[in-house]
């Protein structure tokens, strides 16, 4: 039915969906949804063995109304212009939802990284880095990338490290880019920021003892039975954390296929398992499934995907039979399947939404390089002499005396990864709560993807009328 519709119509079509519900003039929406600055270009690499080749790469800023502009870079070999205007626009709409003060970007390079070694590799990444510079498109106020699928932290480092060696003496030039390994900048906990925002999304859903009445579930996710697509940062942190909260992982897919166990798998198990080269099929213990689509279709209480784009259609939403849809991935779900998802009474917790916690973390990766101070290190000491006085207060209150490890468990100044999680912990429930109230208050907003996007235009808009654009 929308065979020619790109992955940005795709997301344009949410859009729309969502902006029925408000009363924003037709210029605005154009504003807030067209990508304002898009830049391609393509650049020599001279491989290992002497030849050259022509690479292509994109960095797409979708919306100026919040500076910088934030957002991954994707390395993979189907990256095109429009799957990165898409992820971009998303972006947009992920950090109005989460308040983080940002509008939306994204860069790809279209290379499959596992072709290329390590010094091509970081080649590719300076030399990309450079082109940004070139179109002052990459910058601590102008536009900051993170990774994405298909890079990490050692791709960050070498654009950190390009971007302060054109920029001598720029005191803030560590925050052109986050997703930064610890010794360069980065801030602990942004690896598994993603899968741990994802985790804490899924266990503020399941609290809600009426929404879980509605799908037959009870509350909390001691027992639920997850399925996880994608074992790369997203999809491991995200299983790792809903096992540690009592969930079972019934079944695990990867490229070359998925491996099911009913009383469950360990996440890192499989992981290492793979990491020698092996297939996942070959894993001791589990069921081999005939398809990594077979996984998405497995009777279940969680579906997480955190693979890539377009895996819920049409053609498959009909025989998907989880009770939750968990959004890892950007863009999983296709506006077709949406409606049939609606129908059938599975809850979708939307990408824009669910898998903001990377953003999240990111801004105070960027927040900790503006201030140059690691968080917790002016405070922490502090924090715990006052503890440690009110212990005492107590104690002589109460006749009662603590022992020194009662005292160490609860006079404890928080270090940083302390602050980082509870900041991202609180930021996921917020937002959460935000897009139920929406529904709430709108009951004629479908589900929590409309209630996303609406929310995000109307901070978006109101952004731009502040700015006395639209007024
Ligand atoms: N690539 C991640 C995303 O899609 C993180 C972006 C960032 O940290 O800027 O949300």
């Amino acid at each position: 039915m929308h065979a020619t519709e790109s992955f940005f119509d795709q997301v344009t079509r949410y859009f729309n969906d969502a902006a029925r519900f408000t009363t924003y003039p037709e210029g605005l929406l154009a504003q807030i949804r067209c990508c304002n600055s898009i830049y391609r270009f393509d650049f020599p690499l001279r491989r290992a063995d002497g030849t050259i080749e022509v690479i292509h790469g994109w960095r797409v800023e979708h919306s100026h109304h919040k500076l910088p502009t934030k957002g991954g870079i994707r390395y993979a070999p189907d990256v095109h212009e429009e799957e990165v205007m898409a992820l971009a626009a998303l972006m947009t709409y992920k950090c109005s939802i989460v308040d983080v003060p940002y509008g939306g970007a994204k860069g790809g390079i279209k290379i499959d990284p596992k072709q290329y070694t390590a010094e091509e590799l970081e080649r590719i990444t300076r030399r990309y880095t450079h082109e940004l510079v070139k179109k002052n498109f990459i910058g601590p106020g102008i536009d900051v990338p993170a990774p994405d699928y298909g890079t990490g932290e050692r791709e960050m480092a070498w654009i950190a490290d390009t971007y302060s060696a054109l920029h001598p003496g720029q005191l803030d030039a560590i925050g052109c880019v986050t997703g930064k390994p610890l010794a360069q900048g980065g801030v602990n906990g942004r690896r598994e920021a993603t899968g741990r925002g994802l985790f804490y999304a899924i266990r503020e859903a399941c609290s809600h003892a009426e929404d879980m009445q509605a799908l037959g579930l009870t509350t909390g996710l001691e027992g639920k039975r997850v399925v996880v697509q994608g074992l790369g940062n997203v999809g491991y942190h995200a299983a790792r954390f809903c096992r540690e909260a009592g969930a079972i992982i019934v079944a695990i897919a990867e490229r070359e296929g998925a491996i099911t166990n009913p009383k469950g798998l360990h996440e890192d198990e499989v992981f290492q398992h793979r990491k020698g080269g092996a297939s996942i099929l070959t894993f001791p213990g589990a069921t081999p499934l005939p398809s990594t689509a077979a996984a998405l279709e497995m009777e279940c209480d969680i579906l997480i995907p955190a693979a890539l784009e377009n895996q819920f259609t049409a053609g498959n939403a009909p025989r998907v039979k989880a009770k939750i849809i968990l959004e890892g991935a950007n863009g999983p779900t296709t506006p077709d399947a949406d409606p049939i998802f609606r129908q059938k009474g599975v809850m979708v917790i939307p990408d824009i939404y669910a898998n903001a916690g990377g953003v999240t973390v990111s801004y105070f990766e960027w927040l900790k390089n503006l201030s140059h101070v690691r968080f917790g290190r002016i405070s922490k000491r502090h924090e715990e002499a006052n503890e440690r006085q009110m212990l005492k207060a107590i104690e002589l209150a109460t006749g009662t005396s603590f022992s020194e490890a009662q005292r160490a468990a609860l006079a404890k100044g928080p270090d940083e990864l302390d602050l980082v999680n509870s900041g991202l912990e609180e930021t996921m429930i917020n937002a959460y709560n935000g897009l139920r109230d929406t529904r709430k208050q709108h009951p004629e907003v479908p589900d929590l993807r409309t209630a996303a996007f609406l929310t995000a235009i109307h901070k978006v808009a109101r952004s731009y009328m502040e700015l006395g654009i639209f007024p």
